[in-house]
């Protein structure tokens, strides 16, 4: 059953297709970049979530960031991934929401990153709204829309 079935884009909020805290695979901002690339390569994911000591979001971290990092001048040098910090390198500027949010606020945020990190209103990591959700949603819609024709 779509979620769009009856209702407009504006009437579903994130919280029907966001994934729980619980269930994403995180680093945290003290950690050394030697940790995070092998929760990034161990996962299978591109990048996670950051979090401070307290659990609030604090920005998302990438493989291909890490491994700019570990570029020497000839070769590969992953021995300065264990003296650099996951903050140093961290991406603070992607956009958050809340689990409040509406599908299409979902959507926008979405356009520009694979995955967009949910807060609540003390900032503390609440989960994570995927572009795979969102577009997973809006297919189900178009399939019933064009079977109702
Ligand atoms: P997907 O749409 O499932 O391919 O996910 C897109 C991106 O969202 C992944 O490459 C990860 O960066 C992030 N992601 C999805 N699920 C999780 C998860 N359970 N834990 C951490 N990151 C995730």
């Amino acid at each position: 059953m779509s979620l769009l079935q009856d209702r407009q884009l504006t009437e579903i909020s994130i919280d029907e297709l966001m994934i729980p805290s619980e269930k994403v695979a995180h680093v945290q901002i003290n950690n050394p970049l030697e940790h995070a690339l092998l929760v990034l390569v161990k996962s299978g994911y591109a990048a996670v979530p950051v979090l401070d000591a307290s659990y609030k979001y604090v920005g998302i971290i990438g493989k291909t960031v890490i491994l700019d990092q570990m570029l020497g001048l000839e070769n590969f040098e992953i021995e300065k991934l264990s003296e650099m910090k996951v903050k140093e390198v961290i991406d603070r500027n992607i956009p958050t929401l809340t689990r409040d949010c509406t599908l299409l606020e979902g959507l926008n945020a979405v356009i520009d990153h694979t995955f967009v990190c949910l807060v609540d209103k003390d900032g503390f990591f609440d989960g994570i709204l995927t572009r795979r959700a969102i577009l997973k949603e809006i297919k189900k819609n178009i399939y019933i829309n064009s079977y109702k024709k």
